[in-house]
């Protein structure tokens, strides 16, 4: 617990929170930006190549073997960040959750509204009749996978690199930004857009930076906080008390 942050929510009726990988980091969930050296080892292209739509058109292979092997990931639990946060929606007190993140940790941990810019990895659908597929689905499959039914290929509702952000999903962030009274940006460096652009659709009291490295929104903020993002956010909440 951060006395200056827990003052700042105390006070705030109407939060919205930003976050970005370091808020997964803490449940095992690696940030594929991050170099690691292991991309290097296992696969001739850097992850933003691998993961743009064109590559995911003219080598699907080698698209999903990545996919499989860094963007699914097993066992994942949210941590005190993600159940802070969905603590504070029941109370009332938050919005929203704008996530750059791909997991789906934060509806696990019990958060209602959650705008996921950049998609889901446990949605897929088929490309030719639009069937539905859960995670499994592709993390069992070899190959390219297909869609028992017709064929086509089955693609995960992830947005890619070159690909757009859905509109409904960021009209949905902006509304809920421009409204906020506290905005609390977390686990993101701000570097990706357009994603890190809606910030400057909040206009309200208290900016708050909870993230490890510094970040273009420091200057403006209230509170920088440069400790891990569940440390910083606990306050004991345990997954059972979700309900
Ligand atoms: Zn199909």
């Amino acid at each position: 617990m951060v006395p200056a942050l827990e003052k700042i929510i105390s006070e705030s009726e109407n939060m919205v929170f930003f976050g970005g990988a370091g808020v997964s980091t803490e449940s095992g969930i690696p940030d594929f930006r991050s170099v690691d050296g292991l991309y290097h080892q296992k696969y001739d292209y850097p992850p933003e190549t691998i993961l743009s739509h064109t590559f995911w058109e003219r080598c699907p292979e080698e698209f999903y073997r990545f996919y499989r092997d860094k963007l699914i990931v097993k066992g994942a639990k949210p941590n005190a960040a993600h159940l802070r946060l969905a603590k504070l929606e029941r109370e009332g007190k938050l919005k929203a959750v704008v996530t750059q993140n791909i997991d789906g940790l934060h509806q696990a941990a019990g958060s209602k509204t959650v705008y996921e810019l950049h998609g889901s990895t446990l949605r897929n659908y088929c490309t030719e009749c639009g069937k539905f597929f859960d995670a499994d689905f592709i993390a069992n499959s070899t190959g390219v996978p297909r869609c028992p039914d017709c064929g086509g290929i089955v693609k995960p509702d992830v947005v890619l690199y070159e690909e757009g952000l859905d509109e409904q999903v960021v009209s949905g962030a902006v509304q809920a930004i421009r409204k906020a009274d506290t905005l609390i940006v977390g686990g993101t460096s701000l570097v990706v857009y357009p994603a890190a652009g809606l910030l400057r659709y909040f206009r309200g009291r208290h900016l708050v930076v909870i993230n490890m490295q510094p970040t273009p929104a420091d200057e403006e903020a209230d509170l920088c906080i440069a400790k891990p993002i569940g440390q910083v956010l606990s306050e004991d909440v345990k997954l059972e008390d979700v309900g």
